[in-house]
């Protein structure tokens, strides 16, 4: 039998022709379009602000959730095939009410999915997600009549007016000095288009490799080294100062360095930060799971950093409510508020390039200058009694860590830390730990080990 639809607090994911159907997309269309009049202000007739990533499953959903939307009288502008923090910047310039990304991120191309954000351009949280689902699952909609009925228009300019917002937070004429040579792997996801104009605009000399939007990725589309290994040749072979990897949504951003070695995706945001703290004086925002690294940087120049529970959305949330300069996760996913409250690939690409521009520096040389550590990740299966039991044994392994539970449980000890969490969409425990060295990052995990083994055998 295929694996049910997945339905979680940023959408629905699942493989096309198995779990996922345009009947049910447009379903998910109409209980997102209803539910944002049910809390709308009642008296105006709603827009939705739609974009999609290349994968060839997008324009039969895009069709089947813009049906949905107009069947309950919300109108919809479709941006085409964009990157998800386009949608974010798109919808509120538009002044939508809503907006929603059709993408499966980094999963291969039998899957696709649905993202939906708020007219704030953040995914909306547990509360409303689980009232969205509920409707879907109830076919609780609420349609309208033939003349009420929503229209579907389409807006052509959303790459021009990313790369506009992200152009502002960046001295163009200073990089563009450099002639920086730089490689860019879209991965033949949504990126390429604005990836290619931004780098344009920063007088960079642009090899791109897998820039069409086909959607038929030119290798496995996560950002990780193994998946890297071509544009970590194409660097060297092209002397390039920098490669950069989008995934197929061109939220995260991997980078390969100058002498074609690929330096690990926590170093994004890391270098991001180290660029926007040097300019700007304030705080910081990152996940529980993010590397320490961005506390170093903070550190050197007095800044606070905000721990939060991991999610783009739990990110951005605290960013704004903490006026936080620079924000992300440590996947590749760096947040500038002045973009966008979401992870963007662009923003990352502009604040790494001025970082190199303002320093001087190579990649590998800015590298060189952040403290390094060893991380390790590990997943188990695990119930999410089982996985209680697990961060209870923890605690009591580890009394004199500093403890953080708003997800799962974070132990920080002087110079490294362990960070336990239950997944939010499958029966698994995530283990993630960072210390100065290998040893003692390994020391935590076997110790996590020993205790799932008595709880779970
Ligand atoms: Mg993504």
């Amino acid at each position: 039998m295929a694996q049910e639809l997945i339905i979680s607090v940023s959408g629905v994911r699942g493989i096309i022709g198995e779990n996922l159907s345009a009947a049910q997309a447009a379903e998910y269309g109409c209980a997102f379009g209803s539910f944002l009049k049910a809390n709308g202000p009642g008296n105006k007739k709603l827009k939705v602000c739609l974009g999609r990533d290349s994968r060839p499953s997008g324009p039969m959903l895009e069709a089947a959730v813009s049906a949905g939307l107009c069947s309950v009288g919300v109108d919809v502008v479709t941006l085409g095939i964009v990157t998800t923090p386009t949608v974010g910047i798109m919808l509120r310039e538009l002044e939508c009410d809503g907006g929603v990304v059709i993408t499966a991120s980094h999963n291969p191309v039998p899957y696709n999915g649905i993202k939906l954000l708020l007219s704030n351009g953040i995914a909306p949280p547990p509360v409303m997600a689980q009232a969205i689902k509920q409707r879907f699952l109830d076919k609780d909609f609420s349609p309208v009549g033939s003349v009420s009925c929503g229209v579907v228009m389409r807006n052509q300019d959303a790459n021009h007016v990313h790369v506009h917002k992200v152009l502002d937070i960046v001295q163009p004429e200073t990089i563009a000095m450099k002639k920086y040579r730089v490689v860019l792997d879209s991965v033949n996801g949504a990126g390429g288009a604005a990836g290619k104009q931004l780098l344009d605009r920063l007088g960079c000399d642009v090899v791109a490799v897998n820039d069409e939007p086909t959607g038929l990725f030119a290798h496995e589309p996560e950002p990780t080294e193994t998946n890297l290994q071509s544009l970590c040749e194409i660097v060297t072979e092209e002397q390039a100062v920098v490669g950069f990897a989008q995934d197929p949504d061109a939220d995260r951003l991997a980078i390969v360095d100058e002498k074609g070695r690929y330096i690990g995706e926590e170093y994004t945001l890391a270098l991001a930060a180290r660029q926007i703290m040097s300019q700007q004086q304030g705080k910081a925002a990152a996940n529980l799971s993010t590397s320490r690294m961005i506390d170093d940087i903070a550190q050197a120049v007095g800044a606070e950093v905000i721990r939060t529970p991991v999610g783009e959305a739990n990110v951005a949330g605290a960013m704004i409510e903490n006026r936080c300069i620079i924000g992300g996760e440590g996947n590749g996913g760096v947040i500038d508020l002045r973009v966008g409250p979401i992870r963007d690939s662009l923003v990352a690409m502009a604040l790494v390039l001025q970082l190199m521009a303002d320093t001087g520096k190579t990649i590998s040389e800015l590298i060189a200058d952040v403290p390094s550590y060893a991380m390790l990740k590990e997943k188990y299966a695990a119930n999410a009694d089982q996985a209680q039991t697990i961060i209870h044994m923890a605690q009591a392994a580890w009394p004199s860590a500093t403890i953080n539970t708003s997800d799962g449980c974070r132990f920080d000890f002087e110079d490294s830390w362990v960070h336990l969490r239950v997944s939010n969409t499958e029966p698994v425990m995530r283990m993630i730990t960072e210390a100065s060295d290998r040893v003692t990052a390994q020391g935590y995990a076997d110790t996590v080990e020993e205790i799932r083994k008595k709880v779970i055998g």
